[in-house]
């Protein structure tokens, strides 16, 4: 086994890479650029080697560098993870003449698997399944609309150089190909410099399934069982599972046999993964075959109970696989979403910040989380915006699917946009348990999982209404417990405010709709609830919070719900998706400090329309001095009093979390008031 191996990547994947290797007693390199000097991967590794600035191409991407980097160390393999250099390979051939040891597969298999046409020139000669078509080298389009008319459309035309969903192009009909095929080969010019192109059945309703497989230098080969990576948006996968749904032990040999046949046709060590689309009719044909760890490989870890880290560095030292095909037990299903810093709602808008917020489930054999970063860092525009991977595992598919929604509801980060909403109302949705899904589940479904208006409340208002009024009473009480006075009336937690009447109003807003609550508190007997009066409509509501659990009554319904507060948005994971409410703070946000000087702070999460004033204005009270918007609602912040505004920190369209100073404003104490 290796003494020191250097880790040619970053965030959550050389985290996971450098726990495998210190189990092990592996020493580890990573490296790092600028972006990354206090990421967590440079903390977890023994040694770490900075590469150059920021941007990949600078730094991550510089073979050269890299392999500097290692031998700089004295390490003797460079585990290249997925993306960047994992699948160069020039890189692996460079590595090689350093006398380096690639932690993958050999040259040849990374360039057998480079172009899409050769791989599948290469597959169809090893009996491997393909999806019907023409990958020929004539490209004339005359030949590729005579293959396209042949088997019948709709088709699917490929770049053959593609990846990444680019360069491809579904034609529906004959009259739609030239433009199609025109359209598909633009594209593939502009992103791969390479316009050939291949045509293929398209398949109306296919699923991603993909086969794990493991090959070492001694000619042996296993599969480790079958992933389902359906569920994409773009073609970029969102949550993937294993083993994959209603797969009969026949199929699944039949899918892992031909897997190992697509290895073994280029020569394959190390691990891989072999993509096929399986019909409805339980056909399955070859797609491509990934020549690298997997970013979605700890769900086949979790089934199968092996590390497969822990398998490439044995493999990639000379030793053979720890484990026979026989050997082999599949246990369990286990679920894998990937969050995203992103905006769902926006088209998945990659969004930058920083984690100002981030609280994890609790980890266990059921829950793992793998992250490359902790609360305070930075997400930035330079790399891949993934946040972390959850991964869940329990018995059956059932039960492990309501931990992964557990588990999301659990997961609190503020600073940045994330998916965690979408993932969860993609996780609760009726076809996603009933397991009605193939590739176009997430535009078949989009009313479901995106957050749009046409969520129908049910108690969900007074249930948030609840929420807040019992969390504002435990502060009450602790705010008291702190107090050494204890006659003080704060230690009345019937009541949270002293001097205020039992009724108490505030607003609610849920998609564009602001709701007034009014709250009274009753007794009867010794129960307390409260009456609660919402836009009208009345209802009878008590509850208990133990920190995220919400146990309610609303007109004798009694339910549990898992809520989260994070500056004023509330979200309740309910079973049918979470549901998002903004606390609309009577005062909007005004604090002031005892000398008169303070700041505005804004009073939810949102974007700055317009800044109505200039730093150095005169202004009197109740002036608008800056609009903000959430939730396309507008939220127009007014002068507490009269005063000066000493400085502005945002301008019109910058996005602004709640809590932030919006402006620095000085109130102007008139002479009568210092008389
Ligand atoms: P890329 O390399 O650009 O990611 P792939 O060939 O791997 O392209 O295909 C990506 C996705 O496109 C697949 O996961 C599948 O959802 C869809 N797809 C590919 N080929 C077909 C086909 N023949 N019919 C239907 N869908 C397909």
């Amino acid at each position: 086994m290796f003494n020191k191996i250097l880790i040619a990547n970053r965030g959550e994947i050389a985290c996971r890479i450098i726990k495998t290797a210190k189990s092990m007693g592996v020493l580890t390199v990573a490296i790092y650029s600028d972006a990354d000097k206090n990421a967590l991967h440079v903390q977890m590794a023994d040694e770490a080697i900075y590469i150059g600035p920021s941007p990949s191409r600078e730094s991550y991407l510089l073979g050269d560098n890299v392999i500097a980097a290692a031998i700089q160390t004295g390490a003797q393999a460079i585990h290249p993870g997925y993306g960047f250099l994992s699948e160069n390979a020039d890189f692996c051939r460079s590595c090689a003449k350093k006398n380096i040891t690639f932690i993958g597969p050999p040259v040849a298999a990374i360039e057998a698997m480079g172009s899409k046409s050769a791989a599948k020139n290469i597959m169809e000669k090893a009996n491997v399944p393909l999806v019907p078509g023409y990958h020929g080298d004539d490209q004339s389009s005359e030949i590729i609309k005579k293959a396209a008319d042949d088997m019948g459309y709709p088709v699917l035309l490929k770049a053959t150089a593609g990846g990444g969903g680019k360069g491809m192009r579904q034609v529906w009909s004959e009259q739609e190909f030239e433009e199609g095929l025109a359209a598909a080969k633009r594209e593939a010019m502009s992103s791969f410099g390479d316009d050939t192109m291949l045509v293929e059945k398209y398949l109306t309703q296919p699923r991603h399934v993909e086969i794990q497989v493991f090959c070492d230098n001694h000619n042996n080969a296993v599969y480790l069982f079958e992933r389902d990576c359906s569920v994409q948006r773009r073609h970029q996968k969102v949550i993937e599972e294993a083993p994959a749904f209603g797969m009969s032990e026949e199929l699944r040999t039949q899918m892992g046999k031909s897997a190992i046949k697509s290895a073994q046709a280029i020569g394959y060590q190390g691990a891989g993964t072999v993509e096929f689309l399986l019909d409805v009719n339980g056909s399955f044909y070859f797609m491509e075959m990934n020549t690298r760890l997997q970013v979605e490989h700890p769900v086949t870890e979790m089934i199968s109970g092996q590390d497969l880290v822990e398998w490439q560095l044995r493999v990639a030292a000379g030793e053979i696989l720890p484990k026979t095909q026989k050997q082999l037990v599949l246990n369990g299903h286990a679920f894998e979403a990937r969050i995203y810093a992103e905006d769902p709602d926006k088209d998945f808008l990659p969004a930058t910040g920083k984690l100002t917020l981030l609280q994890t489930p609790i980890e266990s054999k059921h829950v793992r989380i793998d992250t490359g970063v902790c609360q305070g860092d930075e997400v930035s525009v330079y790399y891949d915006p993934m946040i972390a991977k959850l991964i869940v595992w329990d018995e059956s598919r059932e039960k492990a699917l309501k931990r992964l929604s557990k588990a999301l509801s659990e997961y609190r980060i503020n600073g940045v946009t994330t998916n965690i909403d979408f993932l969860y109302n993609l996780a609760t949705s009726q076809p996603f348990m009933d397991e009605e899904i193939d590739t176009s589940f997430i535009e078949k479904n989009n009313e479901l999982i995106f957050n749009n208006k046409k969520q129908i409340l049910q108690n969900e208002l007074p249930i948030a209404a609840l929420y807040l009024i019992l969390t504002m009473q435990h502060q009450a009480q602790k705010d008291a417990l702190k107090s050494s006075d204890s006659n003080s009336p704060w230690h009345n937690a019937n009541a949270w405010r002293l001097n205020e009447p039992y009724i108490h109003s505030f607003a609610l807003a849920h998609n564009e709709t602001e709701y007034n609550v009014e709250v009274e508190q009753k007794k009867y007997v010794s129960d307390v609830y409260y009456s609660l009066n919402v836009n009208g409509e009345q209802f009878n509501c008590q509850g208990s919070l133990n920190n995220d659990l919400l146990i309610t009554t609303i007109n004798g319904h009694r339910s549990t719900t898992t809520v989260s507060l994070i500056n004023n948005s509330i979200n309740l994971y309910r079973e049918n998706g979470v549901f998002n409410f903004i606390y609309i703070l009577p005062d909007c946000g005004q604090h002031d400090n005892e000398d008169g000087h303070g700041g505005l702070t804004a009073p939810m999460n949102g974007t700055m329309i317009s800044v109505l004033v200039k730093t150095g204005d005169t202004v009197s009270k109740n002036q608008p001095l800056v609009i903000m918007e959430a939730m396309k609602m507008e939220h127009t912040i007014k002068a507490p009093s009269d005063g000066i505004i000493n400085e502005i920190f945002f301008q019109a369209g910058d996005m602004v979390d709640g809590g932030a100073e919006l402006l620095a404003f000085s109130e102007q104490i008139s002479v009568n008031d210092e008389a």
